[in-house]
């Protein structure tokens, strides 16, 4: 049995039957959004399906946190969702921030909440920011989230910029081909030149993407429609996790890339991910959730519960490498967070 009050070094890491380690959890705080993104909010009777989950508290979150702390998880990312809207968003990070061996804490938001909350998170222990940001035009970001909201956006990555509280302010951007490809000559200029890190991300098929196959465009192509003077040098080329990203000669900033569908990288894969619902994820492209905040809410101790975490993600349930583009299974971002 795993005592989580217990000398940490002593209790073995979360090790899935792939051998890879898993030190990476993304938890999705809510599934309500304030956008409307096309590709990804779904349609009246999805919202309305959703509507009706029961959700995690903030306390069954942190406490669901300590569980993952406990078998060697020390990053988190708090998603939805839009996670700015749950109310309780800072008392969580904090009550992260006293959880031992978590050492990041990142938030993934799309950034119209972000400067009203920024300082509040950065005092309660935020440390890692990812804003997305799929246009610089006013009105083809509105096209895009249904909000007009760009100017908000745009002040809350500078108030987060200025801060100093984050190494790299980290920006992701979607690329959907006929919708933002004409801008991704002009996100990479702006974003080298503002000293964000702006990593452009493959369009994946999901369960409220529409027109996938005629919107999807891969790196290689993504790649050309950067100027030649900003190509991504290979010789300043850092790796963390799925994203490669590239210093430019001369520019604060750096670009990168995400890129699920040309570029798999399950083999290196460490996160899992735990739905506004409580359901723990293995892969985001398999439909094979665990239901922990039942669990809990039936009393089990958060010791019982490390237990059962670490012998399930050892069994070969998460052992298949994500073939997503064949499994059929269509995740929905907003619940699990992308
Ligand atoms: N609301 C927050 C936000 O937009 O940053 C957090 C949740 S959102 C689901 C997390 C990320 O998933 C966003 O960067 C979003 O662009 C990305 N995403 C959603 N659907 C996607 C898709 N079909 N392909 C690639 N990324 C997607
Ligand atoms: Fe909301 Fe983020 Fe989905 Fe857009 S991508 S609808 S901001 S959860």
């Amino acid at each position: 049995m795993v005592d989580i009050s217990s000398d940490r070094s002593k209790i073995p890491a979360l090790v899935d039957a792939l051998d890879r380690k898993l030190t990476y959890l993304r938890i999705s705080l809510t599934d309500k959004c304030n956008f409307r993104c096309f590709y990804c909010y779904g349609s009246a009777q999805e919202i309305e399906r959703t509507a009706k989950l029961s959700l995690m508290s903030s306390t069954e979150i942190v406490d669901l946190i300590k569980v993952f702390g406990s078998l060697g998880v020390n990053k988190v990312r708090l998603t939805g969702g839009e996670p700015l809207l749950n109310p309780s968003v800072v008392d969580i990070v904090r009550n992260i921030s006293e959880i031992p061996g978590i050492k990041q804490i990142g938030l993934t938001t799309n950034g119209f909440l972000l400067k009203e909350k920024l300082s509040e998170l950065i005092k309660a222990g935020l440390n890692r920011l990812n804003v997305s940001l799929d246009s610089l035009e006013r009105e083809k970001f509105c096209e895009v989230t249904g909000v007009d909201g760009l100017p908000q956006v745009l002040e809350g990555l500078r108030a987060a910029r200025d801060s100093g509280a984050f190494q790299r302010v980290k920006v992701n951007t979607v690329v959907m081909r006929g919708v933002n490809d004409s801008e991704v000559g002009n996100l990479a200029k702006w974003s080298l030149e503002n000293g964000f890190e702006l990593r452009f991300i493959e369009y994946m098929p999901t369960r409220n993407t529409l027109n996938h196959a005629k919107k999807h465009i891969s790196e290689a192509d993504i790649r050309s429609k950067i100027d030649l003077e900003l190509q991504p040098d290979i010789g300043n080329l850092t790796s963390a996790g799925p994203a490669r990203t590239y210093k430019v000669d001369g520019y604060p900033g750096r670009i990168g890339f995400i890129s699920a569908l040309s570029q798999k990288f399950c083999e290196s894969c460490n996160r899992l991910r735990l739905k506004a619902d409580g359901r723990l994820v293995g892969c985001l492209f398999r439909d094979n959730s665990v239901d922990l905040i039942s669990m809990l809410r039936s009393g089990m101790s958060l010791d019982d519960l490390a237990y059962f975490v670490r012998n399930l993600v050892a069994k070969p349930e998460f052992k298949d490498e994500a073939d997503f583009t064949e499994s059929g299974f269509r995740p929905e971002m907003k619940t699990i967070g992308g």
